[in-house]
């Protein structure tokens, strides 16, 4: 199937996939496979942490599909549609915030005979010790917490961190196309400091996302939001963070935020509703059967659905095979290539992966974009 879409369409029309790497989540290789994979099978859009290093991979992962769409793809399948490319959002914060964290212990200080359930239960594989690592690998955790209260020591903790509105600039320059800022209720002097700081930059963005959990006066706080976001963005998304950062765990983490979802759209807010935090596979199908998704939702939509944890378990089987042949290459002869589209097999493996993710979505043929 060849899905190309127009990204600020598919939110008009109902449709917007995005993938969701991780505001922390800062392992470039795993960042740039995911972005191949989910922009050659239609996502609409890709956020990734505010982080130079982030965005320059995330942003060569999309000139390589590109380059893979018009080298590979077109000529084989005869299709002469021009390239879509997806936004490059990246992650703000605008207070402590658990997407805005990482892990830290000192393996020193374990006892030889700790079982370490640590270890296991890390859904990033960030989590190794002496002689592969010293604890938590840094660039791979992404904040989801749960190492922390399994330790029956308590030796893990947590440090959150802020984004520097200074860095916004130079990121835009970079090809940064959208931001998301996480919030929370009650937060408006702590948002309205930020939008002020990166206020000169926001004409120069496609879309902004404000993420927000839900809380006691959610409507209001966001209608507050909305009020001093000047310059108005040309795009508003109102990321409705349910469950976050737990799509990977189980069916029912999903209703957190399709619950979200209805009360902000019942709010009328100025924008589009698009759902977060603990999604899954199962969303889409319970999105449909509540009649929220285009085309039997009336103008009342949600827009999209953003996937984080659970779209990188997907492809996590895919992505460990390759780590896999790299590891098992011994010299003389040459190490593998860390990029997928250098293994046509497991390129072949994630895409499906990816489609089974986005197709659903987007599968009313009425949606299969001609023109932007
Ligand atoms: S379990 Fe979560 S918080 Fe702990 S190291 Fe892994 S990714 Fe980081
Ligand atoms: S569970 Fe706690 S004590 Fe045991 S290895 Fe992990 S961090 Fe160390």
């Amino acid at each position: 199937v060849i899905n190309l879409y127009y990204p600020l369409r598919s939110l008009k029309e109902g449709h917007w996939f995005k993938l969701i790497c991780g505001a922390s989540f800062q392992h470039l290789p795993a960042i740039q496979n995911l972005v191949l994979a989910y922009a050659l099978a239609g996502a609409d859009c890709v956020d990734v942490a505010a982080d130079a290093a982030v965005v320059a991979a995330a942003r060569e992962a999309l000139d390589r599909a590109e380059r893979y769409w018009r080298q590979v793809i077109a000529p084989t399948t005869g299709c002469d549609r021009p390239w879509v490319r997806p936004l490059l959002m990246v992650s703000l914060n605008d207070g402590d915030d658990p997407h805005f964290r990482k892990a830290c212990f000192d393996p020193a200080h374990c006892p030889a005979d700790c079982p370490r359930p640590c270890e296991p239960i890390c859904p990033a594989q960030a989590i190794a010790f002496p002689p592969t690592a010293n604890g938590v690998i840094a660039e791979r955790c992404y904040g989801c917490g749960r190492c922390v209260p399994i330790c029956p020591l308590n030796r893990i903790t947590t440090a959150f961190y802020q984004f520097s509105p200074a860095d916004l600039g130079p990121l835009v320059n970079q090809g940064v196309d959208a931001i998301e800022i996480h919030t929370q209720v009650g937060r408006e002097a702590a948002f309205e400091s930020l939008w002020a700081a990166i206020a000169p930059v926001v004409p120069q963005l496609a879309c902004v996302a404000v993420s927000c959990p839900d809380g006691d006066g959610i409507e209001d706080y966001l209608r507050s939001l909305d009020a001093l976001m000047q310059p108005r963005p040309p795009v508003v998304v109102w990321q409705a963070d349910g469950r976050p950062m737990s799509g990977d765990i189980g069916d029912g983490t999903t209703h957190a935020t399709l619950r979200l979802g209805q009360k902000l759209l019942a709010a009328h807010l100025p924008g589009y509703v698009q759902l977060a935090g603990g999604t899954n596979g199962y969303t889409v199908e319970k999105l449909r059967s509540l009649h929220l998704l285009a085309p039997t939702a009336g103008p009342q939509a949600i827009a999209g659905v953003a996937y984080g944890s659970y779209a990188r378990k997907l492809l996590s089987p895919v992505l460990d095979a390759l780590d896999e042949r790299q590891a098992r290459a011994s010299p003389p002869a040459p190490r593998p290539s860390p990029y997928l589209e250098y293994h046509p097999d497991l390129l072949e493996s994630a895409m499906r992966l990816a489609h089974a993710l986005i197709d659903p979505l987007k599968r009313h043929p009425s949606l299969l974009i001609a023109s932007p």
